[in-house]
């Protein structure tokens, strides 16, 4: 499988470049990344296997597609990939935080259109994907809920993506079980409410730290009378995102439109419920 990525050049772009590399059923043919146009692969990356030169912009590969095309940059070049991709009939795999759902589903619509498609996932790590559906099934059952999420001081979005996901997972399943939100909070009568985050439409509450030598960590606290409940997630290192990233490249072809997280690959498989989006 011929595979590009976008944001080659970047923290969680050289971590895929290296896991594609490993991979006997997978050829990296492109690295995309304007900081790092013109490099020599191996010069850039410092790993020791030979690999496409570095290029600015995806113009080069219109000519010359990839299979699937992976991006981890920013927003704004995630949302030209996608464009890219859907309009050129690329099935790709897109792990940048930022794109807001009407765009993503809007982006989702060009792919049914060229019969190809895209899985978007705010957090590629299994053990995420497990927390954000152990929270869905937990919060019906809690009166309140909070979300901290402590990432390096590097990332330019807050709150991370994971937990808006969550929440929004969380608000759904407090819909689908008739309750609609979490026990209403004192707090919000009192102005200004700063300390108590961003809440959610269904009233979790979520908290932002940017803490330097951090990789992605997330806690969700749900309590009710006499109990709480704590799941917490902890990324130490990029590596921990790749199982699912392999997953979704293998998977990606066989999905028409937008696919949204990678619940139906991991506990699909487990024999749980999806969320194939
Ligand atoms: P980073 O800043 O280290 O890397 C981003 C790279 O994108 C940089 O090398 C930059 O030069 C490149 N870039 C900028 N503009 C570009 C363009 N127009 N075309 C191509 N490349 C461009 O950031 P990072 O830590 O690698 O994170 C990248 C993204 O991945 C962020 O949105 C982050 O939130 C997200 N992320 C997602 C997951 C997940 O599991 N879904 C996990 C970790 C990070």
């Amino acid at each position: 499988m011929r595979v590009g990525v976008v944001g080659a050049g970047g923290a969680m772009g050289l971590t895929v470049c290296s896991a594609i590399v490993a991979q006997e059923d997978m050829e990296l043919v492109a690295a995309v990344d304007p900081r790092l146009a013109g490099m020599d692969f191996r010069h850039a990356t410092g790993l020791a296997v030979s690999g496409p030169q570095f290029v600015g912009d995806l113009e080069s590969l219109r000519y010359d597609t990839p299979d699937v095309i992976v991006d981890f940059s920013v927003a704004e070049a995630a949302r030209a990939t996608l464009r890219f991709c859907a309009d050129l009939g690329i099935a790709a795999v897109v792990g940048t935080t930022g794109i807001d759902q009407g765009e993503l589903l809007e982006l989702g619509r060009r792919f049914e259109v060229s019969h190809t498609g895209c899985i978007v996932a705010a957090n590629f790590s299994l053990g995420a994907v497990l927390m954000m559906h152990f929270a869905e099934l937990a919060a019906p059952l809690f009166d309140t809920a909070e979300i901290v999420e402590m990432h390096h001081n590097a990332k330019r979005d807050a709150p991370s993506g994971t937990a808006l996901m969550t929440a929004q997972r969380m608000d759904a399943a407090l819909r689908s079980h008739g309750s609609g939100s979490f026990a209403e909070d004192p707090t919000l009568s009192e102005e200004p409410a700063r300390s108590r985050g961003l809440r959610s439409e269904g009233g979790v509450h979520i908290h932002s730290l940017r803490v330097a030598g951090t990789v992605a960590h997330q806690e969700v606290i749900l309590g009710t009378d006499g109990q709480t409940l704590t799941l917490r997630h902890d990324s130490y290192d990029r590596r921990s995102f790749m199982p699912g990233v392999l997953l979704a490249i293998r998977a990606v072809r066989s999905v028409v439109g937008l696919q949204q997280g990678i619940d139906a690959l991991v506990v699909g498989r487990l024999g749980g419920e999806t969320r194939g989006g």
